[in-house]
């Protein structure tokens, strides 16, 4: 005879318990889903100050660290159809190429994304050694750069004395200028964490006829290319000469930095020098930019968007399908370069 378990009453009542059971199990789950999103840093959208990539592109940037209820994030700009928002850590302001670090604002970087210059240089010039570090994102700029040197000139005699600095390495070199020269050593050699060097958008360059090192390329001859062409690539002469009062540096020929081509072909243009150029361009918006063209009929609009000093993350509208780059300036906000076209 086949043994009854349970009998039919009490199979109901485990029906009924299954039915309940399943029902309670969908409502939880749909709660779950769809209860409103409170944490804003479970929000994705912040995008990275970048310089080398389209803005929007980089995701996840809110910390482990801020992921508390605790970030505040400015109030989102209003946004015609053609325009997109754009999410910012204000760590942010401290990153791109376009900082500003001088004695009055320092900067913990400590270089990125750095190769060896010998690896990847073109043959139209040298570098004093492997441990010649810049950022990957300027080994082309550079590359051009000398190659239409070497094309006019036909020398491959200059070479890149140095270009990125750690902290500890520009902490023993102002010691020891200290030491040896304890009147001028502030001015030649900056205090670890102000230095320009530290950002690996910068390279020294040399030549390798010359008898004494950092003299020989001295900025005139044809080294005055360098000066007058260098914005073509991106690059500024740091520290011109009729700016030391503003740089509070000596006239240096030799040292070159990268803030991007519309940047340094306006600097150029206008002889403006890095401290007067994140000035000057702070009176400059959207709806006002700086509008900036090439020889090769490219053109740039610039402005800049002040970082939101009453919370954590700024919000700004940009342009919806643009190639668009954004910097920090080291100081209190960022620096938008959007494309505008191509006229070729
Ligand atoms: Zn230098």
């Amino acid at each position: 005879m086949e043994k009854k378990y349970f009998d039919a009453e009490t199979k109901e009542q485990f029906r009924v318990m299954l039915i309940i059971l399943t029902v309670v199990c969908v409502i939880f789950t749909a709660v779950y889903y769809l209860r409103p999103d409170t944490d804003v840093a479970a929000d994705s959208s912040v995008d990275k100050a970048s310089t080398s990539s389209t803005a929007g592109d980089k995701k996840d940037n809110l910390s482990k660290n801020e992921s508390s209820a605790a970030v505040k994030v400015q109030p989102p700009p209003k946004l015609d159809g053609t325009q997109r928002a754009v999410k910012l850590d204000n760590s942010e302001v401290h990153k791109g190429n376009l900082i500003l670090v001088n004695k009055d604002y320092p900067s913990d970087i400590n270089g990125e994304d750095l190769v060896s210059l010998f690896e990847f240089k073109s043959s139209a010039y040298g570098v004093s050694d492997a441990n010649v570090l810049i950022n990957r994102s300027i080994v082309d700029a550079t590359n051009r750069m000398f190659d239409d040197y070497y094309d006019i000139y036909g020398t491959n005699d200059i070479f890149v004395a140095c270009a990125f600095r750690s902290y500890e390495t520009q902490d023993e070199l102002y010691r020891a200028e200290l030491e040896n020269n304890p009147e001028t050593g502030t001015e030649l050699v900056a205090p670890p964490g102000y230095s320009d060097h530290q950002t690996g958008l910068v390279f020294d360059l040399d030549r390798l006829s010359s008898d004494i090192a950092g003299i020989g390329f001295d900025g005139t001859g044809d080294t005055r290319w360098f000066l007058d062409n260098c914005a073509n690539y991106g690059f500024i002469v740091r520290y011109p000469e009729d700016k030391v009062n503003i740089t509070k540096y000596e006239y240096e020929p030799w040292h070159y930095r990268y803030v991007g081509v519309p940047h340094a072909l306006y600097m150029y243009e206008n002889n403006l020098c890095l401290e007067e150029y994140i000035e000057k361009i702070k009176n400059n918006t959207k709806d006002n930019p700086l509008v900036v063209s090439s020889a090769e009929g490219e053109t740039w609009s610039m402005w800049y968007e002040k970082a939101y000093d009453e919370g954590d993350v700024t919000q700004f509208a940009v342009p919806k399908d643009c190639e668009c780059e954004i910097s920090g300036n080291n100081v209190d906000g960022f620096i938008v370069t959007v494309k505008s076209g191509n006229t070729e």
